[in-house]
């Protein structure tokens, strides 16, 4: 039985086109990320954007999104609280960001119609100040920890900003948990005519609980990744390789801040702060370990799985080339 992950000769199925947009690099302590550590280990990761290009065959419209914003250009626009933090994450760059990326491959702001974000920790929200006209999309919860009004995040990393995003542009998925029920028809139909936001949320391949096909073609899924942040969601998208073959890429946003974590070389880690609470980059680590596993899955069927912070793949020479503009 073929599954709907192989990779395929066939032409004419319905795809996306993406590329990496480099949007600032920065520094992690590894003993917060994989275990085991070194001691005072650190190391420079990328905070990876990605532009997606989708072509409507019958309008032959095309709507660009971009997946997260990385870091922001100008830090200090960043709150006094997430500042501070920055000064642990040092060294950290934010040249280029992703509008320079954009404008590398001919592009502004004002040509992105929508921003997605995997969710809305510091490194990924970047400056939606930036994209005045462009409407941004959250997974399900993720309003909740910008208004700090979630529950159980604890850990250094955990500031936000109320804020952000701009309420009459801002639209937050359904709830997962519901599927088959629509979403808030009200704050959705604004989008819906372009993009399926409302759901229903649908299963794919007995694998990937929760997913919404949001060019109703099967060319692009924003996938429920849970565990890291509420309201953590994953893309995974058909598009045409190299070989001119069809396949899937997974952009896995923070599900896994490290491959050595995919290989099964590390594990996620946990620290105990200064009052003796157990810490964990993962705001519910059992749902983070399951949402790995089904990356692993993936990446098992012929899925190319890229990480938000994935060092790896960007030094690999041979992704050079996927930056948009390269
Ligand atoms: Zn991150």
């Amino acid at each position: 039985m073929t599954s709907l992950f192989s990779n395929t000769s066939a032409t004419g199925l319905p795809t996306v086109q993406i590329h990496a947009l480099s949007a600032g690099h920065f520094t992690l302590p590894e003993e917060q990320f994989v275990y085991p550590a070194s001691t005072g280990a650190r190391k420079t990761v990328p905070s990876l954007a990605f532009l997606i290009q989708h072509k409507n065959r019958t309008s032959g419209k095309t709507t660009r999104i971009v997946f997260d914003l990385g870091l922001r250009r100008v830090i200090e626009r960043y709150s006094e609280p997430i500042q501070r933090h920055l000064a642990t994450r040092r060294p950290l760059t934010t040249d280029p960001d992703v509008v320079s990326s954009l404008r590398a491959g001919g592009l502004t702001p004002e040509d992105i119609d929508f921003v997605f974000y995997s969710h809305v920790h510091w490194d990924h929200v970047g400056e939606p100040r930036d994209f005045p006209q462009s409407a941004f999309v959250v997974g399900h919860g993720a309003l909740d920890v910008l208004a700090r009004k979630s529950k159980s995040l604890r850990g250094s990393h955990s500031f936000f900003e109320s804020d952000l995003l701009d309420p009459a542009r801002t639209v937050e998925l359904p709830d997962p948990a519901g599927k088959g029920s629509e979403g808030n028809t009200t704050t959705t139909s604004q989008f819906s005519n372009t993009i399926n936001v409302q759901g229903p949320w649908v299963e794919l391949e007995e694998l990937l609980p929760a997913a919404l096909d949001i060019f109703r073609d099967g060319s692009l899924y924003i996938v429920d990744a849970p565990g890291h942040l509420p309201g953590h969601i994953n893309l995974l998208a058909r598009t045409i390789k190299e070989d001119n073959s069809t396949g899937w890429v997974y952009l896995a946003g923070d599900a896994c801040h490290d491959r050595r974590i995919l290989r099964g070389e590390k594990a996620i880690s946990e620290w105990l702060d200064v009052h003796g609470h157990v810490c964990c980059i993962h705001a519910d680590r059992a749902k983070a370990d399951e949402t790995i596993e089904r990356v692993r899955d993936l990446e098992r069927k012929g899925v190319e799985v890229i990480l938000a912070h994935d060092v790896e793949w960007e030094e690999d020479a041979a992704n050079a080339k996927r930056f948009f503009g390269a």
